[in-house]
């Protein structure tokens, strides 16, 4: 199922959680939302999801204006973080649960319910555990009981909210593949809510970048990564490096002179250069070479397999951080000349 949000804005009280924000998934992509805490990936699922509605705009299922229809019409599976199990039910219990309260036309029988629950359970790779009651299981086994009840409605979309946040760091990284395993093999239209940008990355097929009620950008992980849109963007994934600079005629300029790099399309003034400290090329001599940085060392420190150095630019007080291999000269107050692989200009001095 495809769903496009439209111009979708939300007020809490007149507290906008969501400034008018469209977005469209396709049928059978795992999306991820990203954001820090507060910038409106819950409001925007429970907003898919019927849950609330929106103060303007439209979210559609289809063609299909789902403003007409009820949480239940919507058909959508949810797992949140906090959204515990049936206590007192078994395990299977739990999974049939959607399909035991469906209005009597709809319902399948009880041998049916039982078929499709404990062929969920092995689906998920819980056999066996079909008669425990959750206090009798794992954290991650609990959720992927949660994520199976959601699966046997046979949603057309699965929502999941931070599913993995409660559990430690260990289990979410082996529940991560095993959820996009899952995804695989049944091909559901899926959004999930992490603010955790590994499990973003890693996951999904593109990702939703989130800050204080607005879309920041939206992209394939390697897009998000590489070419962040947005000063935001390059502080909350991955690690940044920015520079003051100056703009003149379409050069840029820093306080150790010209860059050589393009400023085309940035207006003149002040204007912040920002790139990833791994995505450098450097260079011996700086001296024959118009086409890049040059800072003095002002610390080094052996990071892993490479070598994190902190350089000084100019005599501006301005540092930026490059990673250069492990055996590189780097010795305090030498000379290194770098350039930037992908690199982006946003006016203005950095926030
Ligand atoms: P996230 O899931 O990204 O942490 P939320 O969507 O939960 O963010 O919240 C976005 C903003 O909307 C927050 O500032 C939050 O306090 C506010 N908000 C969310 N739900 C409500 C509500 N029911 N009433 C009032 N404010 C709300
Ligand atoms: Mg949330």
């Amino acid at each position: 199922m495809e769903v496009r949000v439209v111009d979708v804005r939300k007020e809490f009280d007149r507290f906008p959680a969501l400034h008018n924000v469209s977005l469209d998934i396709k049928s059978g992509e795992l999306i991820a939302l990203l954001g820090p805490s507060g910038s409106g990936k819950t409001t925007l699922l429970r907003l898919i999801a019927g849950l609330e509605s929106p103060t303007e705009g439209t979210v559609f299922f289809g063609d299909e204006d789902a403003s007409q229809k009820t949480v239940q019409e919507r058909n959508v599976g949810f797992v949140f973080q906090h959204y515990a199990l049936f206590r007192h039910m078994t395990v299977l219990d739990n999974v049939g649960f959607g399909l035991k309260v469906r209005p009597a036309s709809s319902r399948p029988a009880k041998a049916e319910i039982r078929r499709r629950a404990l062929e969920l359970l092995d689906f998920v790779q819980l056999n066996g555990l079909e008669k425990r009651y959750p206090a009798q299981l794992s954290g991650g086994q609990r959720q992927r009981v949660a994520l199976a009840r959601a699966m046997a409605i046979e949603p057309k979309v699965l929502l999941l909210d931070e599913p993995f946040g409660a559990l430690d760091a260990q289990v979410r990284k082996e529940l991560r593949r095993w959820l996009r395993e899952i995804h695989d093999k049944t091909g559901h239209t899926t959004i999930f809510v992490t603010h955790d940008q590994d499990e973003a990355l890693e996951l999904a097929d593109r990702v939703v970048v989130m800050s204080q009620g607005r879309i920041e950008q939206v992209g394939t992980p390697d897009e998000i990564y590489d070419r962040p849109n947005s000063p935001f963007v390059y502080g909350f994934i991955g690690e940044s490096s920015s520079l003051p600079v100056e703009v003149k005629d379409g050069a840029v300029w820093s306080a150790d002179g010209d860059t050589g790099l393009s400023a085309e399309g940035t207006p003149d003034g002040e204007a912040t250069l920002y790139f990833r400290p791994h995505d450098v090329e450097l260079f011996d001599d700086n001296e024959n070479n118009s086409c890049s940085l040059a800072g003095t060392v002002v610390t080094s420190r052996r990071v892993g397999g490479t070598r994190r150095v902190e350089l000084e630019i100019g005599d501006s007080r301005a540092r930026v951080e490059i990673e250069v291999p492990a055996d590189y000269p780097a010795a305090d107050k030498s000379r290194i000349a770098f350039r930037p692989k992908h690199w982006k200009l946003f006016p203005g001095k950095a926030g």
